[in-house]
This record gives structure tokens, sequence and C-alpha cells, in this order.
């Protein structure tokens, strides 16, 4: 269990001022000019060595994404966006972060944006946020007033812009290419990669898509050192982690905790246990709506991190937990989904843009049961053809939680079919 002095967000459920004077008294903007003197080389190669990965999901190593940057310019500015578009089902901790401790990430912003020889921060916050941009907004504000970011950052000889832009409530925005060109005007529309941001982003610049944890954090890695964040949690699995623990638990909560915590101990340290105590879990979908849902007997001992959870053929994804007790009607939970990403395809490629409806109407039908069992291998089938067949991960985040639900529970998804030949013969 992480211990207090190892936490890295304190301020989560806005215990203290989240305006500058508080952020400062917890040590944020404390000396930042040190940190970028170092230089840009020197503060990733720092990044690499704490062996971050990316808090948004997908875990690619932060240190690694910041070196495709351009060392040298092109002619062509290079900038680094940060993704508050948080949406994905489950997911609050961004959120947490925005709205209760915004100056952490406009410190990380200038941090990573010096590192990456970038001349400014476009954050892309979602639209339903609106208490978060404004908060945001404000700490922006005091940071420019009092001389931290802007002209001469921090005293530091750069400068350095952050801007807010707020999004319009479409969950494919927070894909990163689909982010930068609904930044620049477009619509919300996932472009083909390569090339990858770095190579031609932003207004076809160089550019680093980092989520709002990720660079919130590198500012406390920096001036606690590497060694320290890479010897929290696991080997390849380090650090800390912000948990957003929803559904049948008694205490619902965001919480940090070291990476590779067991999922028991988690809930019920800090969730107060399961709704009717761990013997009623029926399954928890691990990281979001996009990774697949495991059942109780694998939940009993998985450690939640990146390459656990992928071994179970499950994922970290966003550490959004998502408890489900013995009264959840599994087939209704993962077609409420289906609709979920019917309705937010952008309709670019084909086997998303119809496979998603195909899914949900199916889907549908096999939550009253009425539907025949070879169905259920056609569903399957339907989702192969989609995993790994377009343009973004939208597709893949569509199927996957049915492979989970087929995976763990198709005996519940027949028995349903069966009890609905059952009342029919009867009537
Ligand atoms: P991805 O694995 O395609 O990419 C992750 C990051 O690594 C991207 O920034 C990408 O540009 C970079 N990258 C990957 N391969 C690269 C390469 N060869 N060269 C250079 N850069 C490379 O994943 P993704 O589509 O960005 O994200 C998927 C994840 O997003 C899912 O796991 C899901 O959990 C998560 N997600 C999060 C939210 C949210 O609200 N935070 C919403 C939806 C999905
Ligand atoms: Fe759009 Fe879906 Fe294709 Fe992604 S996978 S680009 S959301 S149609």
């Amino acid at each position: 269990m992480l211990q207090d002095k190892d936490r890295i967000f304190k301020n989560i459920y806005c215990q203290d001022d989240w305006r500058l004077a508080g952020a400062r008294r917890r040590g944020i903007w404390d000396n930042t000019k040190a940190l970028l003197e170092v230089g840009p080389d020197k503060i990733i190669d720092e990044i690499k060595a704490s062996e971050l990965r990316g808090r948004g999901g997908a875990g690619f190593p932060t240190g690694m994404k910041w070196s495709f940057m351009p060392k040298q310019s092109d002619g062509r500015p290079s900038y680094l966006v940060v993704n508050a578009d948080e949406s994905e089902p489950g997911t609050c901790k961004d959120r947490e972060i925005l709205r209760f401790d915004p100056h952490m990430l406009i410190e990380g912003c200038l941090v990573g944006g010096f590192a990456m020889r970038c001349v400014a921060a476009y954050i892309y916050i979602r639209g339903e946020f609106y208490q978060e941009a404004m908060h945001l907004q404000a700490a922006i504000d005091e940071a420019y007033d009092a001389g931290l970011i802007g002209k001469n950052a921090s005293g530091s000889g750069y400068d350095f812009d952050v801007y807010l832009h707020r999004g319009a409530g479409a969950y494919i925005c927070g894909e990163e290419s689909a982010l930068i060109e609904s930044l620049e005007g477009k619509k919300g529309q996932p472009r083909l990669k390569p090339p990858f941001p770095a190579a031609v982003g932003l207004y076809g610049c160089p550019t680093t898509v980092n989520n709002v944890e990720t660079i919130a954090v590198t500012p406390t890695i920096l001036r606690r050192g590497a060694s320290w964040f890479a010897g929290l949690g696991r080997p390849k699995n380090v650090g800390t982690k912000l948990f957003c623990v929803s559904g049948h638990v008694n205490k619902p909560c965001n919480v940090e905790e070291e990476m590779g915590i067991p999922l028991r101990e988690l809930i019920d340290k800090h969730c107060g246990g399961v709704r009717g105590g761990w013997d009623n879990l029926l399954a928890v979908i691990p990281g979001g709506s996009s990774v697949p849902m495991l059942p109780k007997h694998i939940c009993d001992d998985i450690l939640m991190d990146f390459d656990s959870l992928r071994a179970v053929q499950s994922g970290l994804g966003t550490a959004a937990v998502i408890v489900m007790d013995k009264s959840t009607d599994l087939i209704e939970a993962i077609t409420r989904f289906a609709h979920f990403y019917m309705h937010e395809s952008c309709g670019q490629c084909t086997p998303c843009r119809e496979g998603t409806g195909w899914m949900f109407r199916i889907m549908t039908r096999f939550v009253k049961g009425n539907a025949d069992p070879s169905e259920i291998d056609m569903l399957l089938d339907i989702s192969k053809q989609i995993e790994g067949h377009t343009i973004c991960a939208l597709g893949d985040a569509a199927a996957w939680p049915i492979q989970g639900l087929m995976r763990h529970f198709r005996p519940v998804v027949e028995e349903r079919m069966r009890a609905f030949r059952g009342r029919q013969a009867a009537e």
C-alpha cells in the first residue's frame, strides 16, 4: 500500500486550496527554474529512467515518446498537446487533477514542453468539464501573472505559452489524432498512423499528445528522482497510479495507489469492500469500458498493472475499476457499452461504423434471450472482423467487452436463451 510520503497527488479531494497559493504550499512551482536548468535532453533521460508509462490507457513509455520529437527545428514549431478529453466510461481521474490541482498540470506542461523544445501547450478539455475548464483557465491566468509561464517562463529564459481549448462532447476526440483534427477546427476524425504526431501533428508540426495524469506527475519525478519513481510498483509497471473505483463497492472513490496493487486490496482498503462482501462479487472491468471484464476467480488475486492485466486478456486502460456484484445483469451492462460505441463511432471505417450497430442489435436480443445460441459465434465473428481492422482503437474497444463477456460468461448468455425459449413454449 502506498505510503503518504510517496503520494504525488495531494489534493484530489480538494482538501486544500486549488489556486496558486495552495499549489505552492504543496510544493508545486517550487524552484521550477532549477528543474529546467539541466536542459531538455537530461529531462528526457530522467523521464526515460523513471520508466513512466502513459496514463491515458495505452501505457506507451513517456520518455521514449518525448524522444521522438526533433532536437533541431526544421522551421516548424513543436507543440505539446495535453489530452484532457477524459471520456472513457468509468473514468474520472483527470477531472480531479483539472479541478482540484490544475497547477500540477500547468507546471508539467512547462517542464514537458521545455524538454521537447515546444513553443506552446494546448490543453484540450472535454466540453462537459465546465467547472474544470473554469478552474484550469483561472490557474493558467495566475501562472501568467506570476511569470511562471509566458515570456521567460519561471525565470528560465525560455518562452512558453499554454492555451486551453474546450471540446464539444465527442468521445472520439479523445483519440489523439482526432483531437488534433478537432483542435485545427475540423471534424474530429482519427488519422491513419503512421505518421505519428511527433512527425506530423498539430498544423502539420511535430507534436506530442500526452494524458493529463502523465504530464502532471513529471515535475514530481524530476524533483524526487527517477529512481524513486521507478522503485515504486513492479518491474516495467512502476510508480503510482490514480484509480477510479465505481459500481458495487461500499465507498466508490478516486485514490492514488502503487502500481501493481492487488485488486482485492484496492477495493477492501479504499472502497470499504464489495457490497455484500467479496463473495458477492460477480465480475470487474478493471480499466474503463474498453477493456474486457474479469470474473471473480481471476479478480481474487490479480495485480493492477499493465502487464498483469494483459496476461489475463484484459488491460489496465484508464484504471477505472467498475465493480459488479451478483445482482448485475452482465449482458445488459455490456449491451449498454455496445450502444455507447455505436453512438460514438465516427463512421469513417466500415467495420466500425456498421459492425458496432450489428453488435448492439444482436446484444439487444441477447438481453431478452430472443436469439439462437449459434448467434454467439456469429457475434464473436463480427467482433473479430472489427478488431484490428479499423483506423483507430475505438473498433477494438467496441469488440473487446463483448469478447470478454463471451469468454467468461457464455453459459449465462446461453441460459438466458434457454429460459426465453422455455417461456415461449409455455405460452
Ligand atoms: P496506441 O497504443 O495506439 O498509442 C499510444 C500512444 O503511443 C500514442 O500517443 C501513439 O502516438 C504512441 N505510439 C504508439 N506506437 C507508436 C510508434 N510506433 N511510434 C511513435 N508513437 C507511437 O493507443 P491509443 O489509441 O492512443 O490509446 C488507446 C487507449 O486509450 C486504450 O487502451 C484506452 O484504455 C484508452 N482510452 C482512454 C480514454 C480516456 O478517457 N482517458 C478514452 C478512450 C480510450
Ligand atoms: Fe472512426 Fe470507428 Fe474508424 Fe475509429 S474505428 S476511425 S471511430 S469509424
